[in-house]
Order: C-alpha cells, then sequence, then structure tokens
C-alpha cells in the first residue's frame, strides 16, 4: 500500500500523459483525414432551398406531367447540412457580413468585409490561410470581383462600397487567379491609380477576351480573367441572356492553372441567384443556379478523379426574395409549364420597354403595342375581347393551337394590373418609385417588368415575399475529404471554422 502510494501521482501523471497523447493523436488523425489537398467553396449567393427547388421542379417539369423533382448536382451530394446565416447586428444578413462568416469564421455587421464589428480589426480569411500553406488560391465570381462575397475572402474594408479599395487589395494580392467580372471602380477617386494596371504591374496577366482566356496554360503565373462582356454593373450577364464566357467555364480553367502539388482553395459565387431574386425574377434565377450547378459539377468532376484529396463545399449566404413553392391564387397546384415560356431576364426585357419608352411619346403609348415583345419574353398572350371569344370557340371545338394560346393568355384580372404596370412604366423614373405603397408593388424595379415577371410567376404557382434577403436558414452540402462533419444543423460561421481546419489551421480556429 505504502510503495504503491507513494507511486500514484507518478501513476497519475503517466495516465494523464498517456490520455493526452491519444487525445492529440486522435485529434491529429482526425485532422489529417479532414485536410484535403483540394478544397472548393461554391458559394449560391441567395440561395437557399427554394431556390434550388426551384430549380429541380423546372427540370423535371419540362420531362414529365407528374409531380416530381429532377436533382442537381448540388442536391446530389452525399452529406448535408442546415446553415443559419444572422449577421451580429441584424438577423437578416447581407452578402459581406454573410461571406465574412464564410471566409472567417467570425461574425460581423452587414456591409463590413472580413473585419470586427467596430471596423478595427482584420479577421484572417481561409483563402489567405490557404496561402500561406503554400496552395493555390483562386476567385471566381458572376458578378464583379470587388462585389462583397469574392472581396470577403482577399479584402479587409470597413464598407463593402469601398469598390476601389477593395480592387487594390486584389491588385497587390498573392492569389493565383481572379476571375468572372470586372471592377467596379478601378479608377481612384483623383484619377491618378487604376486597378487593373496596379494588378498587371505585381504580376497579374489580365485577360479580357475569350481567345486570350482560352490560350491561358498552368505556368503563366497569376491570372485576372476579366469576362469579355460585362453588364452595367460589371457583373457576368445573365446565364438566360447568354455568356461569352460561363462561370463553368470560368471554374474549369481555375482548375487546370490551379493544380497541382501543393493543392489549391477555389472559391466559386454564383452571385446573380441573388440579383434576379432581388427582382422576382424565378425563370432568370433558376437558369442562373442551373449555371452555378454547372460550374459546381466541374468541381465534382476533378473531385470524382481525386477523391481522397478533395472537399466540395456548396452553401447559400442567405436566401433573396422570400421564393416559395405555392401561392394563394393556385392553392394546392402549380402549372410550372409557364415558366418554359420565358427566354429573357427582366433587365434584358427592360432594355426592350425603355428603348419602347425613347421612341414612343407619352401620349400615344399603349401596352398593345408591346405585344408581341411580351409573348417573346414572358410567353404571355395579350388577347382582345373579341380574340378572346374566337380561341373560345376554337378550343371548344377542339383546336390545340387555340387551347395553348389561352392558357397562355393573360386573365381579364392580370391583364388590367399589367396595364397598371404599363401606365407606371411610361412616367418618369421618379414618379415611378417614390411612396411605399409603389414599393411594396414593384420594389424600385421596373413596373411592367415586375408585372410580368409577378404575373408569370403565380400563373406557375410561385410566389415571393420581398425584394430584399430574407433569414431563414440555407442549405449546406458536402462531398469528399472531411465532408461528414458538414451535416448537421450548424451556423454559417461554423463553415468558415470547419474550412480554416480544412486547409490545415487547426491552431488558429481554437479560440474561434
Ligand atoms: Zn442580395
Amino acid at each position: 500500500m505504502s510503495l504503491f502510494r507513494g507511486k500514484r501521482p507518478v501513476l497519475r501523471t503517466l495516465f494523464v500523459l498517456i490520455t493526452v497523447m491519444l487525445l492529440v493523436a486522435g485529434i491529429s488523425a482526425q485532422a489529417l483525414a479532414a485536410s484535403p489537398k483540394y478544397v472548393f467553396l461554391f458559394i449560391g449567393d441567395g440561395m437557399a432551398l427554394p431556390q434550388l427547388n426551384a430549380a429541380e421542379i423546372y427540370l423535371h417539369a419540362r420531362e414529365s406531367d407528374d409531380p416530381g423533382v429532377r436533382k442537381l448536382n448540388i442536391t446530389r451530394m452525399p452529406h448535408q447540412g442546415l446553415t443559419t446565416t444572422y449577421a451580429a447586428d441584424s438577423f437578416i444578413t447581407d452578402s459581406a457580413a454573410a461571406g465574412t462568416a464564410l471566409s472567417t469564421g467570425f461574425k460581423t455587421n452587414s456591409g463590413v468585409i472580413a473585419m470586427d464589428p467596430s471596423k478595427k480589426e482584420s479577421y484572417e480569411t481561409v483563402a489567405e490561410i490557404a496561402k500561406k500553406r503554400g496552395m493555390k488560391v483562386g476567385i471566381v465570381s458572376s458578378v464583379s470581383i470587388d462585389h462583397a462575397t469574392p472581396a470577403c475572402f482577399y479584402a479587409h474594408e470597413p464598407s463593402r462600397k469601398n469598390y476601389h479599395e477593395i480592387g487594390m487589395q486584389l491588385a497587390v494580392s498573392d492569389f493565383d487567379y481572379f476571375a468572372g467580372g470586372g471592377l467596379k471602380k478601378p479608377l481612384s477617386a483623383d484619377g491618378k491609380t487604376d486597378t487593373y494596371k496596379a494588378a498587371e504591374k505585381n504580376g497579374f496577366t489580365v485577360t479580357r477576351t475569350r481567345e486570350d482566356f482560352l490560350a491561358l496554360k498552368p505556368g503563366i503565373g497569376k491570372v485576372f480573367a476579366v469576362s469579355p462582356e460585362l453588364d452595367g454593373d460589371k457583373a457576368l450577364d445573365y446565364a438566360i441572356d447568354g455568356q461569352p464566357i460561363t462561370l463553368e467555364e470560368f471554374t474549369r480553367k481555375g482548375i487546370e492553372l490551379l493544380d497541382g502539388p501543393q493543392g489549391f482553395f477555389i472559391m466559386v459565387e454564383g452571385g446573380k441567384i441573388d440579383w434576379a431574386c432581388h427582382a422576382n425574377d424565378a425563370v432568370t434565377t433558376i437558369k442562373d443556379t442551373l449555371a452555378f450547378d454547372e460550374a459546381v459539377a466541374a468541381g465534382l468532376e476533378f473531385a470524382a478523379s481525386h477523391p481522397e484529396e478533395t472537399l466540395v463545399v456548396v452553401t447559400g449566404d442567405h436566401e433573396t426574395g422570400g421564393l416559395t413553392i405555392g401561392f394563394a391564387g393556385t392553392k394546392y397546384s402549380t402549372y410550372l409549364d409557364y415558366l418554359g415560356g420565358q427566354t429573357m431576364s427582366f433587365i434584358a426585357f427592360d432594355k426592350v420597354l425603355d428603348e419602347y419608352r425613347k421612341t414612343t411619346p407619352p401620349g400615344d403609348a399603349k401596352l398593345e403595342d408591346l405585344k408581341e415583345e411580351i409573348e417573346d419574353a414572358f410567353g404571355l398572350v395579350l388577347l382582345t375581347e373579341d380574340e378572346r371569344k374566337q380561341l373560345e370557340l376554337l378550343a371548344a371545338n377542339g383546336d390545340r393551337k387555340a387551347q395553348e394560346r389561352l392558357y397562355f393568355a393573360l386573365t381579364k384580372e392580370e391583364r388590367q394590373n399589367i396595364e397598371k404596370a404599363f401606365v407606371r412604366s411610361m412616367n418618369k423614373e421618379e414618379e415611378r418609385a417614390g411612396d411605399n405603397e409603389t414599393y411594396l408593388i414593384y420594389g424600385g424595379y421596373e413596373p411592367l417588368t415586375v408585372a410580368l415577371t409577378h404575373t408569370l410567376n403565380h400563373k406557375a404557382g410561385l410566389a415571393w415575399t420581398t425584394y430584399a434577403h430574407t433569414g431563414v436558414p440555407v442549405a449546406t452540402f458536402a462531398q469528399g475529404a472531411g465532408a461528414e462533419q458538414f451535416a448537421g444543423y450548424y451556423d454559417n460561421t461554423d463553415i468558415g471554422k470547419k474550412l480554416i481546419n480544412a486547409v490545415g489551421a487547426k491552431a488558429l480556429t481554437a479560440s474561434r
């Protein structure tokens, strides 16, 4: 007894030591398993379950009249989680606070890029940590590359609106590949600094044509590949309107250029899923979600050839629009075939309308003039009362074409709403979106276009609650090395922490 009593503290110490060693061994074994060489993070901006599900039912409805979904590449991934998205200062987040959570594992205020809520301390991002650890880093987005979500991976700014400052941080960055949209404010206020020139000076090859983009080969060094065509916000056009280089192609090129023994971290954002949801245009958001899904497919294809070494994570930063499957006017029914009639985005139709407004004196303007344009863009048929009666007669006699035209025809009530919106659209901009009631109906967008997308969506059985973001959780999907840890219900900051773990910086995350 006395012999053992004396040795007990030693034994206890030994026991503790062995336990610690076992724990450490266990953690590093786990960390090793979760330390993939290649890490992809795909962020669908404004993409939660409704956006994914709308895309799934749209695909299914093209092939079948029965209810069902055709799964996306994203929704086929084996591990799923639910993710809360609130910001430090508001339940409904913006993309800056959400992007910061995903890139750093920290909550911050809406509008802040990878800094703390007091805007004094910069948070290190998963992309910066990956770079420090010798991995190659790529940042791809369908919106301007200085926009909030991509910025959260390479910049630190108190305001997302500091586009020039954000762009300059890209220019001096040691990341390997930036691609997709351009820069919103390449010139400094005094006109002396040009971000594109600064980037070239820092060793970036900047490409602006499809030809130059395709010619990029591994070994080229740092690349900033800008879409040959950009919209007014320096983003890619919507997928539905056609793009000279798609998000998928930008992603594939990133993989081609960054693949190598050091591994890579690639973030790809589908940024305009959000923008189309702000405008309440379901078909445009579905097409951008499908384009994003193709980019994810490129990542999954790479993962299939490096299954043990690759982690692919797909998430949204928040939901936008309050999109849902179900509308009061259609009760339990959906008529998704209506969606197939839309051929262009709301913004492309705005241009058609703008052209008409420019060439038509307000007194002469009538909705009838845009009949063909509306049918071409949205598949919706405007009928006079006489036309309707004639078609009804033909339809009653079994005329299939007449039946189909009647199906796509606007009801009297729908037509009245659209007439009202047309009158508003013909008024000057200031008169259009001034008061609160008008905002509730048109959200500050072109009244006629919003009335048309709302009508089309409602006919299909889809509806919206807002022109802003919502606070519902998003869905997260994962596949590959360490993907199991993305199952469950957790916060968006946990994704940041897990990704930082995945690129191998365990010590940094211990305090988060
Ligand atoms: Zn948004």
